[in-house]
């Protein structure tokens, strides 16, 4: 097995992993490197013969992951992309974002390579798009030859999976972004507990432990107490948060403290929302259309979109197939409180 990181900045960034396994060729996650702008921001793609690679797996939908999956694909057009069935909506959601930050970034950072991918490129990587449903093996064949792919709930955000490749009797695994613990929107990592020969990790702390007393309650107990101090004296809680994963999660704990003690009259809490996320209601994708904020991703339990043990989840071969009755469960999870706000000028 040969694998390399494209990554030209190390450690985290823009993530993409190029690995040989046999005779197979694959790239795992292309993303853009949220510090930079335009080509600094790309992995080295430029790396990989044109139609070289076999197939391409995502991991989940972080823009340091996905974001330059168009223009990867673009130089391998025969590769299809390989994801979960959350990812091939979440997909849409962020590329399209991506593209209208790149047309606005042109004129006011001077750079004239943006965007770097347009439309026809994110409507033949949408083309390419094969959901492997959690937990069961699909083939890939080459040759004469066979490698399996299963993908595994990888806890994180929604969507996200670790990969086990198994080629010749040797089982590789890429955990790509995991995370054990439960979240109020999403249940941890559930990955296999069969031998692998290489394990191939991604980590933010390394061997590192989490520090003592910032864990992840006492921290929700220490924002809720600094929101209620801002709103109680009359203020306006801004909270930074990522778009996909943290704001829903923020969301919840919001909602959940809410009905708990009851807000103050007319308080307001902003989220300020980084990369991804974009209008409530995509015109390019009506499902989302009665539901506001990803409202599957707060069902936890009842939504199959995003509970992974449920079957509806596990084994929806296409995107968009489910009834569209399944989307909408999530809309008596929706926050009656929530409103998108647009930035001006
Ligand atoms: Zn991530």
């Amino acid at each position: 097995m040969i694998i390399q990181d494209l990554n030209p900045h190390g450690g985290i960034g823009a993530n993409c992993t190029a690995c040989k396994i046999g005779p197979f060729q694959f790239v795992l996650d292309a993303g853009l490197h949220p510090k930079y702008a335009g080509k600094d921001s790309l992995p080295r793609l430029d790396l990989l013969p044109p139609d070289s690679v076999d197939f391409i797996l995502l991991s989940h939908c972080h823009l340091d992951h996905l974001g330059s999956l168009p223009l990867l694909s673009r130089n391998h057009p025969r590769a299809p992309l390989f994801l979960s069935y959350p990812s091939s909506i979440l997909v849409r959601r962020m590329l399209s974002n991506s593209l209208a930050v790149m047309k606005r970034q042109r004129s006011e950072l001077n750079l004239p390579e943006l965007p770097l991918y347009g439309r026809s490129d994110l409507s033949s990587l949408y083309e390419r798009m094969e959901v492997l449903p959690l937990e069961e093996t699909t083939l890939f064949e080459k040759e004469g030859h066979a490698i399996e792919i299963t993908a595994y709930h990888a806890g994180h955000v929604a969507g996200a999976v670790s990969f086990e490749l198994k080629y010749d009797g040797k089982r590789t695994f890429f955990t790509g972004d995991v995370l054990f613990n439960d979240l109020r929107t999403l249940d941890g990592a559930q990955l296999p507990r069969h031998p692998i020969d290489t394990l191939v990790m991604e980590t933010t702390r390394g061997g590192a432990e989490r520090p003592a007393g910032r864990q992840r309650e006492a921290e929700i107990v220490r924002l809720l107490q600094d929101v209620r101090k801002v709103l109680n004296r009359g203020g306006s809680a801004l909270i930074p948060v990522f778009a996909l994963g943290r704001m829903q999660e923020m969301l919840v704990v919001l909602d959940e403290a809410r009905k708990k003690k009851g807000p103050p009259p007319h308080s307001r809490i902003l989220f300020w929302v980084g990369h991804g996320s974009g209008q409530p209601h995509p015109p390019d994708f009506p499902e989302f259309q009665p539901c506001p904020i990803f409202p599957q991703s707060i069902a936890k339990p009842r939504c199959p979109a995003l509970a992974p043990q449920d079957s509806a989840w596990g084994t929806s071969p296409h995107a968009g197939h489910l009834p569209s009755k399944q989307w909408h469960d999530g809309g008596k999870h929706a926050f009656l409180h929530a409103r998108f706000l647009h930035a001006r000028g």
